[in-house]
């Protein structure tokens, strides 16, 4: 699919537009990566189909555009969207690093923590491509946040269309794609805009297989369709519309999956009448880490507010946090079903 070049006829004016109003970040994006001839590409831990999707797309874009640089992407793998939907990532020897004589690209990730390898640190440069509130400065020279765009790929793909003489193959489209479909929920959230439509019709518009995109992003196999089984007999609401589940780590053994699949279901609720907000309360007994993590969806309300309280982050209408027991789960819950109280 890489091979296949197709040049945009014209760029839509919302993408020119927003070039033009972030034209010198843009210029320290493009100069930084012209200067280096070594570069990685990191995202978040525990990565989903932006990250991933932002960060294969630009590896796929540089590959394709610069043939002559020595480019890596590196992180965590996610137990099912690699190998199926995305390559398993590269591991890089720690000499690698050794003297920090390459580019640093860090997509859709706000704060340092949470970066999937900590090697980005040694880099000579680096640049920040995201769209998550920003706790703490990642790259100086060279940052694009957008908090309002929906998704970190969104922002890429949008740097990379307004690059005079580079071509964005299929197959980067493709993965692009996957990371603005997943974060703006197949553009269900209130942050899809008119610019998020142009940036995936630009995409579309490349030729890439959009069938089989989404087979491959929304395939589930038995295993699955058994703890959506689960999930849909055991939901709790509170009093204002806030729907839950819990996933203790006896019951994951049961429906063989893993904490990183708890999340899985946690859109079930998303059209219900009655339902504002909803989540999935999954229990991690990581030896060194062990919390129940919990992802947080909204109908309208901004939810960020309450995971940040609740050791966490992120969106309005999507955010992640923890309980350390779940002893915690009746305060957690009354601070969202608050937000709904008329
Ligand atoms: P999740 O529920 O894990 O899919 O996360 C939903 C959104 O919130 C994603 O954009 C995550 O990157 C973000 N998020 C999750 N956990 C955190 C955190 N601890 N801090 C900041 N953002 C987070």
């Amino acid at each position: 699919m890489r091979g296949l070049f197709m040049a945009i006829a014209k760029l839509d004016p919302r993408i020119v537009e927003y070039g033009k109003a972030h034209k010198k970040v843009y210029r320290s994006i493009y100069s930084a990566i012209e200067r280096y001839d070594r570069i990685v590409i990191f995202r978040h831990i525990k990565p989903d189909f932006d990250a991933m999707g932002s960060q294969m797309g630009l590896y796929t874009f540089l590959k394709d555009n610069f043939p002559n640089k020595e480019i890596h992407y590196v992180g965590d793998n996610h137990i099912s969207f690699t190998p199926r939907v995305f390559p398993e990532t590269e591991t890089l020897p720690n000499d690698w690093f050794k003297g920090g004589n390459f580019l640093a690209i860090i997509v859709d990730v706000g704060d340092h923590e949470r970066i999937a390898d900590p090697r980005y640190k040694h880099a000579k440069y680096k640049i920040k491509i995201d769209h998550h509130p920003c706790k703490g400065e990642i790259a100086k020279r060279a940052s694009l946040v957008d908090t309002e765009s929906a998704a970190a790929a969104e922002l890429v793909a949008d740097v990379l269309l307004n690059w005079k003489g580079k071509f964005i193959s299929q197959e980067a489209a493709h993965y692009l794609y996957i990371g603005i479909v997943g974060d703006s929920g197949r553009f269900l959230y209130s942050s899809t805009s008119p610019h998020t439509f142009a940036v995936a019709e630009a995409l579309v518009s490349t030729g890439f297989n959009l069938s089989s995109t989404y087979q491959t992003m929304y395939e589930k196999n038995l295993d699955s369709l058994k703890s959506l089984g689960y999930v849909l007999s055991h939901f709790s609401v509170s009093p204002h519309g806030v729907a839950y589940y819990c996933l203790p780590s006896s019951v994951q053994e049961e429906l063989h999956i893993t904490p990183i699949l708890g999340k899985e279901h946690v859109n079930t609720f998303s059209n219900i009448a009655g339902i504002n907000a909803w989540c999935s309360i999954t229990e991690d007994p990581q030896p060194k880490d062990y919390c129940w993590r919990i992802s947080i969806r909204s109908k309208s309300k901004d939810i960020s507010g309450v995971a940040q309280k609740w050791g966490g982050g992120g969106h309005a209408q999507a955010s992640g946090a923890r309980i350390d027991s779940l002893k915690d789960l009746d305060a957690f819950i009354q601070d969202l079903d608050k937000l709904f109280v008329d």
